[in-house]
């Protein structure tokens, strides 16, 4: 599995770690979203926001060398997240694509028929936005307060199954 590194730091200078430290606040003030404290609570305001469903789907990630996507159909958002880490990690890797939905973040360069984000490719500011985003919501968070909804979509599966991850296998 790779190791989790936090290339924010490496790319930006804390000026503008600071800039959109301060950013991310003022959207969370603004998102009324400064004192929820479970994961439940969170993605159900980004569904209200979005006017999406959205699901929680724990799925094996392992070795794919993501740890977190965010799957988009034509009504549902799938934050699909790693079952096999940590539950302070799978906290984290569900804020972090709560977070794209929240900031409205399309990635529609990336894919057509299924929208993903890879979680750990800071490749631009969306990224860097909601990795910080989910970083403060984290911070409000207790943990284990996030009961994940079972998969039965059929769709999903396909989705996922046909899925490319982007990148090689994680070496080991
Ligand atoms: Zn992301």
């Amino acid at each position: 599995m790779p190791k989790m590194r936090c290339a924010t730091t490496d790319l930006r200078s804390t000026r503008e770690l600071q800039a959109i430290h301060k950013q991310c606040a003022r959207k969370l003030a603004d998102l009324g979203l400064e004192s929820l404290t479970t994961v439940e609570d969170i993605r159900a305001r980004a569904s209200a926001l979005s006017e999406r469903d959205i699901q929680l789907v724990p799925y094996a990630l392992s070795g794919s060398g993501v740890h977190g996507l965010l799957v988009r159909t034509d009504t549902t958002d799938y934050v699909v997240y790693d079952s096999d880490t940590t539950t302070m990690h799978r906290e984290h890797i569900i804020l972090h694509e709560l977070s794209h939905v929240m900031c409205g973040h399309t990635g529609s360069n990336k894919r057509e028929l299924a929208e993903v984000l890879c979680r750990e490719t800071y490749l631009d500011d969306q990224e860097v936005e909601a990795e910080m985003l989910a970083s403060m919501m984290g911070q409000r968070v207790s943990p284990d307060s996030h009961r994940p909804i079972a998969v039965t979509n059929a769709n999903l599966r396909r989705i996922l199954a046909s899925l490319t991850l982007e990148g090689s296998p994680a070496a080991p």
